[in-house]
């Protein structure tokens, strides 16, 4: 068998991804064959920016290639509206509780981080600081820490009201990093939740909190349980409206400006929903 040197061959011979080029520029097309797909399916995965062309198991390359050609505008259009990754670097915005701080390296005798109102003397927009007293390079993972120490005080004091409202006793409460939903209940009362929902408004992570708890009441999406929601949340509209329109952005930060997420397994990918477009046909496009 010949042995070709080629980036887009692995072994097998199969090609794992080609390029296409719109108005001077080239995308990368990663291509993954799946017995389940009935059609070509072009998504472009946030906050990543992978692009991935899902073909039917049988369909041709050159078929797949000008696929992804004749959608090579609506790829690079995609890619120009995904929002900035982010990292917790100092310098970096941050939003803690919807309120966005600005990261600064501070030395001090004590204290590992905190908070500090605007300074008025600051040029340009004053903003509270998210001051870490750490030598810069430890001080996104510090930031990182402390949104999750913050996020388990917020939740479990929500979880703890709205169980107390509702007469409930959650098994425990666990953090979480998930990308495709902002909290769980298990059917034996574990509550799950990611821990970016403290970086969002404070009506957002209460909501999410009334949410699972009301859920040890009724394991789905009735009338009963949503009774019992806004019997304890008035926000739930509200709430469901912001995670649609921002959740997405919560999601752009990583450790460092590229890598963390960037690692990206395809497990972890799939089903991103909000944060993830598609295009399945031309059809749809136009
Ligand atoms: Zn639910």
């Amino acid at each position: 068998m010949l042995r070709r040197v080629n980036p887009g061959l692995p072994r097998g011979g199969e090609v794992a991804f080609f390029e296409v080029s719109h108005s001077g520029e080239t995308f990368k097309v990663n291509l993954r064959r799946t017995n389940a797909a009935r059609r070509f399916t072009l998504r472009v995965r946030a906050p990543s920016g992978d692009v991935v062309l899902t073909m039917p198991a049988r369909a041709s390359l050159c078929d797949a290639r000008s696929f992804a050609e004749r959608h090579a505008a609506w790829i690079g259009m995609r890619l120009r509206r995904l929002p900035r990754r982010a990292s917790f670097e100092p310098g970096e915005l941050v939003p803690l509780r919807g309120v966005l701080h600005r990261v600064t390296s501070r030395r001090a005798l004590r204290g590992s981080v905190w908070t500090e109102a605007p300074c008025a003397t600051e040029t340009g927009e004053p903003l509270p600081l998210l001051c870490v007293n750490a030598e810069p390079c430890f001080v996104a993972r510090r930031v990182r820490d402390f949104l999750v120490a913050e996020a388990r005080r917020d939740l479990e004091a929500a979880v703890e009201r709205y169980a107390r409202a509702l007469g409930v006793r959650p098994r425990k409460v666990t953090l979480r990093d998930t990308r495709s939903r902002w909290g769980s209940c298990s059917s034996a009362g574990a509550l799950s939740f990611c821990w970016r929902l403290v970086m969002a408004p404070s009506f957002v992570l209460d909501y999410l909190a009334a949410h699972e708890v009301a859920h040890l009441l009724h394991m789905n999406h009735s009338a009963a349980f949503w009774a019992a929601v806004s019997a304890t949340c008035r926000d739930s509209a509200r709430a469901e409206a912001w995670l649609q329109a921002h959740g997405a952005s919560l999601h752009r930060f990583a450790l460092e400006s590229r890598g963390e997420d960037g690692r990206g397994s395809p497990g972890q990918a799939a089903g991103v929903g909000a944060a993830e477009a598609a295009a399945t046909s031309s059809r749809r496009l136009r």
